[in-house]
């Protein structure tokens, strides 16, 4: 140890930190002397190798020295005070050793003035930290209470700015909801003074604000809803300013429809639902109300519409049900009720299909379905079923109801019963197809009926029927019994065809006493042959008809299809020919349609147009036959009988073209010349003979034509022809045929002097009473009685005779006895006191010229 290591004592400097910072890099430590010494703080330095040390605080107010400046290498200035502190000087040596400041002290400066002045920096020291200490703990006191203050009075602020804020925005929100709603909003003091308004009231009322701010609620409304709303307060014990204020007040809560009164006289007519509450500040006090007003116009007009809809849906005459988009039943009305015999409750809830008739197929409904989609309606008749079960047919429409935004909602069906329609309906088709009379299908049915069975037996390849009937004596049955018996007479033959023919065969009446019948799906015609046997025998069957039996038959003609034609005219005119050729052969008989036929159906057409032609051309000719006595001793008249000179076809007798002429009322014209010519013949004969007369046939046609008597008087006019000369005959079934008229047209004959035979008599059925009413002044017997008498006065044709000549007798009338052609048919007339004979027993008929030479010039019977 050196003697400088001799006079330090050694200390281990303890914390220590390396300042590098700052210039020169320095370490600042703290060492203690001893337990007792408090630390001492140093700084460190290295200058030019050498370690140096000095305190850490500057002596004079403790300033720390840590970063304070070295200024020519060792000298550290106090920035507080100046204070230049020398290193080289420092008391302090120091030394680096083992990693660690070793410092050596002198130990004068321990034991003299120097470790006086230590210590005594030491207190110094200390006490500036505890005073320093002290008044920073102070200012942080200080400044913290500051700091609570001021943060305290930002919070408040801020807080009322907030406040603020949210008070008007809440005001700016409240005005913005106010200006949304489409109510009127008004808000009214305890006074009624309109406070506060949305601008709905401006838009609807036509009001702006300012006109409306301060004023009372109650002006707004009419002066009788503010008298109403005033007459329903109780008396209050202060003053009322507004009766509708004050009406809240009492309740809390109004609530009714008004007319608010506008700028706009239009507005006026507005209806509002008026509702208002009380309106009371945060502390409860009442501040006024708040009103709102809801136009509710539309609502009303609507509520009354719906009202009127209602009414008109239920009071509707046509059933209406209304479905959801499902077809679920959601209303009826009491129509629909009626009409379907469900009950309200029953069909809620339900399909339509509940009413299905099963009448219609598949095809209906999906056509049905199929319009109701795509067009949104169906109309047409549909065939539903009544809770009874009862069909009903009726005419509906659907509509598809839908939303403003096209989306189907319901489905609205409208029904009205049409099954009295459908009734008279029926009845009408029954009255087109059906014949009144018989009650079986009328022709046009026939027709209908017929082309169908044609189409199935085309498709099948079966062959079918025509069946064309006409009764025999018909005519003489309607002639003589009377339009009445005629038509029972049909009725019965109708049912009698009716009773031989199969389910699937159809008879029908052409009109008169012809009828028809379809035999289909044929495989052979044996069941035709049958069919036709057992339809004869059938009608040979008398009929009664009250007391009255009478005999008539059927003349069938049978055309088959595909064989003799392939269509309706054609087939019924083959069947039509047929049926002539059966009557031709004899009556009562069958006949099937052939080919030749075709032939005769052709002449007889080819009749009809010759005898047009012949009456133009006066092709005819009279005959007269005579007439004579009993005794045949003088002749007393003749009976004018026409014929037809047809050029090539020589002559034609009368019962080849008297019936055609009928039936095509060419008897008419040809019925005139007949008069005219047997007239002027009268005229003649009468007059070189006095008291002759001439008999002319009568067709009933010509005699019941509307303008006979007119032609009558004509032709007497045109030819002077004395009426005492002539007579008309007139068979009983003209009489029968319409007898009141017949009865007056002969009355008007017999008016003029002419006088009038029963012709054909016997044949018919005439009754007595019948003809004790009609003018008849003779009797002819028909030539069948007569020829059917050979020589047996004992027989029953000779009865017959004898009865009619005495009826004729007792009647007063002259009886002619005609056909007579063998003397014992004369002898026994004779006997009976017939008085006429007429016949070829005397002469033929014969020409004029012919006639009275033979009979008028020598007027003796040769
Ligand atoms: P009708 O009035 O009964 O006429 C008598 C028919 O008997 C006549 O036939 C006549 O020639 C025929 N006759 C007369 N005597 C005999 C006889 O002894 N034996 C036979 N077998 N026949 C005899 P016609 O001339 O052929 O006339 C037939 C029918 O034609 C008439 O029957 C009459 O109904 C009708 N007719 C004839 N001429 C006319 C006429 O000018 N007008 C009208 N509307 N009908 C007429
Ligand atoms: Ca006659
Ligand atoms: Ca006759």
């Amino acid at each position: 140890m050196n003697r400088q290591d001799q006079h330090f004592s050694n200390v281990i400097v303890e914390s220590l930190v390396f300042l590098d910072a700052v210039d020169p890099p320095r370490w600042k430590g703290s060492f203690r002397l001893s337990a007792e010494h408090p630390a001492v703080d140093i700084l460190i330095f290295n200058i030019r190798g050498r370690f140096q040390a000095v305190p850490a605080r500057c002596p004079h107010e403790g300033y720390e020295l840590t970063h304070c400046e070295l200024i020519n290498e060792n000298t550290l200035v106090c920035p507080a005070h100046g204070q230049h502190t020398d290193l080289s000087a420092s008391k302090f040596k120091v030394r680096q050793h083992d990693g660690q400041f070793l410092l050596s002290i002198d130990d004068n400066t321990i034991a003299g003035e120097g470790s006086e002045t230590i210590l005594q920096l030491r207190e110094e020291i200390d006490k500036l930290r505890l005073a320093n200490l002290k008044q920073q703990r102070q200012i942080h006191v200080i400044t913290e209470s500051m700091d609570a203050m001021l943060s305290e009075s930002e919070q408040q602020k801020a807080k009322l700015r907030d406040r603020a804020n949210q008070q008007q925005g809440l005001s700016r929100f409240v005005d913005r909801i106010m200006d949304t709603i489409d109510d009127l909003l008004f808000v009214i003091g305890s006074d009624g003074q309109i406070r506060r308004l949305n601008t709905a009231v401006e838009r609807e009322l036509g009001f702006n604000e300012a006109e409306l701010l301060g004023i009372g609620i109650d002006s707004l409304l009419s002066p009788d809803e503010r008298q109403a709303l005033a007459g329903r307060l109780p008396a209050l014990p202060w003053h009322v300013q507004s009766a509708l204020f004050e009406t809240v007040r009492l309740s809390g809560y109004y609530a009714g429809e008004h007319q608010l009164l506008g700028k706009n006289r239009d507005a006026s007519k507005a209806i509002y639902w008026l509702k208002s509450s009380l309106l009371h500040s945060e502390q409860g006090k009442l501040e006024g109300a708040v009103v709102t007003a809801l136009n509710i116009t539309e609502f009303k007009n609507r509520e009354i519409r719906l009202r009127l809809s209602a009414k008109v849906f239920d009071n509707s005459s046509e059933a209406i049900f209304i479905t959801d988009p499902q077809g679920t039943i959601l209303e009826v009305n009491t129509a629909f009720c009626v009409m379907t015999g469900y009950a309200r409750s029953e069909v809620l809830g339900q399909n339509p299909r509940m009413l299905k008739s099963k009448l219609h197929d598949q095809v209906f409904y999906r056509r049905l379905w199929q319009s109701l989609l795509t067009k949104g309606e169906w109309k047409g008749e549909i065939w539903d079923r009544r809770k009874n079960g009862e069909f009903c047919p009726m005419l509906l429409s659907i509509n598809a109801v839908t939303d403003k935004s096209g989306q189907l909602t319901h489905y609205v069906a409208i029904s009205t019963d049409i099954s009295h329609q459908k009734q008279t309906e029926q009845e009408l088709k029954q009255l087109a197809y059906y014949d009144v009379l018989t009650s079986i299908p009328n022709r046009f049915l026939f027709k209908d009926r017929f082309e169908h069975e044609i189409s199935l037996a085309q498709r099948n390849n079966t062959r079918l029927a025509l069946f064309f009937l006409d009764l025999d004596r018909f005519k003489n049955v309607n002639d003589t019994l009377g339009h009445w018996a005629g038509d029972s007479l049909l009725q019965i033959v109708a049912a009698r065809i009716q009773s031989c023919l199969r389910k699937s065969d159809t008879v029908a009446r052409m009109g008169g006493d012809e009828f028809t019948i379809i035999l289909p799906g044929l495989s052979g015609i044996t069941d035709v042959t049958e069919l036709a046997r057992k339809l004869v025998n059938a009608m040979t069957e008398p009929v009664q008809i009250n007391e009255h039996t009478v005999f008539v038959g059927v003349s069938i003609g049978i055309a088959i299809f595909p064989d003799d034609g392939d269509d309706f005219d054609t087939l019924t005119k083959h069947a039509d020919t047929a049926m002539y050729a059966a009557k031709a052969k004899g009556r009562g008989i069958f006949q099937y349609f052939e080919a030749g036929m075709n032939e005769a159906a052709h002449q007889r057409l080819s009749l009809e147009n010759a005898l047009r032609l012949a009456i133009e051309r006066e092709e005819f000719q009279l005959y007269y036959q005579p007439k004579a006595d009993n005794t045949l001793s003088r002749v007393t008249g003749a009976e004018a009988l026409i014929r037809w000179i047809r050029p090539g076809f020589g002559m034609i007798p009368p019962d080849r073209f008297i019936a055609i002429a009928e039936e095509t009322a060419l008897i008419i014209p040809l019925g005139k010349w007949i008069l005219k010519t047997a007239f002027l013949q009268a005229r003649e004969w009468a007059e070189q003979r006095p008291g002759f007369r001439i008999a002319i046939n009568l067709s009933p046609l010509q005699l019941l034509s509307e303008d006979f008597i007119a032609i009558l008087d004509d032709i007497l006019a045109e030819t002077r022809a004395d009426p005492e000369a002539i007579e008309l005959e007139v068979t009983e079934g003209l009489v029968m045929h319409d007898i009141d008229k017949a009865s007056e047209r002969l009355q008007q004959i017999r008016a003029r002097g002419i006088r009038i035979a029963m012709d054909d008599f016997g044949t018919g059925y005439s009754s007595l009473s019948y003809l004790q009413k009609l003018p008849i002044q003779t009797l002819k017997i028909d030539r069948s009685f007569i020829v059917a008498y050979s020589d047996d006065p004992d027989s029953k044709e000779a009865a017959f005779i004898k009865t009619i000549v005495s009826l004729g007798q007792v009647l007063n009338m002259k009886v002619v006895a005609e056909g007579v052609e063998t003397e014992p048919q004369l002898r026994l007339l004779q006997s009976y006191g017939c008085h006429e004979i007429q016949g070829y027993y005397l002469s033929p008929p014969l020409l004029a010229d012919e006639f009275r030479k033979r009979w008028l010039d020598c007027g003796i019977i040769g």
